[in-house]
């Protein structure tokens, strides 16, 4: 047996009057045909990074909705996740491939995680990025419906790592990517979905944190919160640039002699990169007693981490390349202005100018710290705009949503016992989130039909290219 993870319990309930009610309704309204569906979540790690954070909380809502979900992760040795990182690199457009050794410890670790997958019987299996992937081809179908759900930015992938993951990819009954723009080139799945992530506003990371207890936090681990603080929170990665947030503070700092910059990361067990990059940091960081590292493995887990989203002046994400960026919602749920590098979903966070700062390099990075912490008239405003789209469509509810939705339309190509019926709900075409009709969404018509959108921004997009759109609503990226 592959090793299930524990969940605990959540309810939907509990979400009234945080996410949008309407969103709520819908929510429960498509749940009610999927009732009794059985469904698997796959991934590798039960802890770090995005993805498990994710889990912890979508399986037991799943399963206060009636469905019957868990959550498995397949194991692996170092060798494994050493190949596994290096495929995640090379997949983000990294030059160096595969090596023949990394591509064996890669199908070995498959093989033996197939066999462990036990002969439970599922209606959806959700495999999360690349690690588990071959699991379908070595295992087959079963009645299931089998989503591919990539979480990383695969727009432009190192071609032979690339064709070596496509394979195992084509019997998939549907794909889901974070923005159109990660489709890598010629996917062989048919029905491919676009769905940003989002957060839990109710788990111990972002649930509302008292102001004196969040310092009490803070303070008891070397933070002085009489000078003020910039926070980037991350795994210790090259893509989310840690060394070029030190040198944008050290620019800043030029201006804000008494500048504090704290470096949260934890170590992801998938992730052995960390380790490396933990140790360069240190080193960058030793002669600056002004500059924090933290790790959770030196206790800075997700109540220091809700603290640090809090009580920063500003948020920094200085990501080259990024996937979502949950990083971004969880600071602008937090009312915490952002700068963060334009990059991956993080725009689609911050559209239309809300949340903080987009920045393509150092410079401007430290330029617009500067000025945030100059003018924090403007800082707040920013950040309240920030926290009112994170909660219009990036709480978890609207997540929860958009994957009920393919579940039901999978079920509706092929159909589950009981048939499920009704509308799908609203979506943006651009973008694909899940959009509450009644809530002043920005409109468009086209062709007789009234669109909805998330943002000004995805409403130019479409504007700028409707077709581009409504093609994509066939078999490709679905938008309603
Ligand atoms: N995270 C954390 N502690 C850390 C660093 C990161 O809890 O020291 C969490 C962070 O709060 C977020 C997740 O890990 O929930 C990272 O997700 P994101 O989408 O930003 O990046 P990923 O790691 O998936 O690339």
């Amino acid at each position: 047996m592959l090793q299930t993870v524990d969940v605990g319990k959540l309810s939907l309930a509990a979400y009234r009057g945080i996410a949008p009610n309407a969103i709520l309704d819908e929510v429960e309204r498509c749940a009610e045909s999927l009732r009794g569906a059985r469904v698997l979540h796959l991934n590798a790690t039960a802890y770090g990074g995005g993805v498990s954070e994710l889990l912890r909380s979508i399986v037991p809502l799943l399963n206060d909705l009636g469905l019957v979900a868990e959550w498995q992760v397949i194991g692996g040795e170092d060798e494994f996740f050493h190949a596994t990182k290096a495929m995640h690199n090379a997949l983000q457009g990294s030059e160096r491939g595969l090596s023949e050794p990394e591509r064996a410890a890669y199908l070995a670790n498959a093989e033996r995680n197939a066999a462990l997958l036990g002969d439970q019987r599922y209606d959806y299996v959700f495999v999360h990025d690349p690690q588990p992937a071959p699991l379908l081809a070595l295992r087959g179908k079963g009645d299931a419906r089998w989503i591919w759900r990539c979480h990383i930015d695969t727009s432009e992938p190192n071609r032979e790592t690339w064709g070596f993951l496509r394979d195992f990819l084509s019997d998939y009954d549907a794909a889901i990517f974070t923005m159109e723009e990660f489709l890598p080139p010629d996917l062989p799945v048919a029905r491919v979905e676009v769905i940003p992530p989002a957060i839990d506003p109710l788990s111990p990371k972002n649930m509302p944190l008292p102001d004196d207890l969040a310092r009490q936090v803070l303070g008891w681990i070397g933070v002085q919160l009489d000078q003020p603080l910039i926070t980037q929170v991350s795994r210790f990665d090259p893509w989310k640039d840690p060394l070029g947030v030190i040198a944008a503070y050290r620019l800043a700092r030029e201006q804000v002699p008494d500048l504090q910059l704290a470096l949260a990361g934890s170590m992801a067990l998938d992730d052995p990169e960390g380790w490396e990059i933990y140790r360069q940091i240190s080193a960058e960081a030793e002669p600056d007693p002004q500059i924090h590292v933290f790790t959770n493995l030196t206790g800075v887990g997700n109540v220091e981490v809700n603290a640090f989203q809090r009580l920063s002046d500003v948020v920094v994400q200085k990501s080259l390349r990024e996937g979502f960026g949950l990083v971004v919602s969880e600071a602008l749920w937090k009312g915490t202005p952002v700068v963060a590098g334009r990059a991956g979903g993080i725009p689609l966070q911050m559209a239309d100018g809300v949340g903080g700062a987009l920045v393509d390099d150092v410079g401007e990075c430290a330029e617009a710290i500067v000025r945030l912490l100059a003018d924090r008239h403007e800082a707040e405003a920013l950040a309240e705009a920030g926290r009112k789209r994170a909660r219009q469509h990036f709480l978890l509810p609207r997540l929860i949503l958009n994957e009920l939705s393919l579940m039901l339309d999978l079920a509706r190509e092929r159909p589950i016992s009981p048939v499920p019926v009704g509308a799908s709900p609203h979506r943006d075409p651009v973008c694909g989130m899940a959009i509450e009709a009644a809530a002043g969404a920005p409109q468009a018509m086209q062709d007789g039909e009234i669109f909805l959108f998330c943002s000004e921004s995805c409403r130019a997009r479409f504007r700028a290219d409707p077709e581009r759109y409504l093609r994509a609503r066939g078999p490709g990226v679905s938008s309603r």
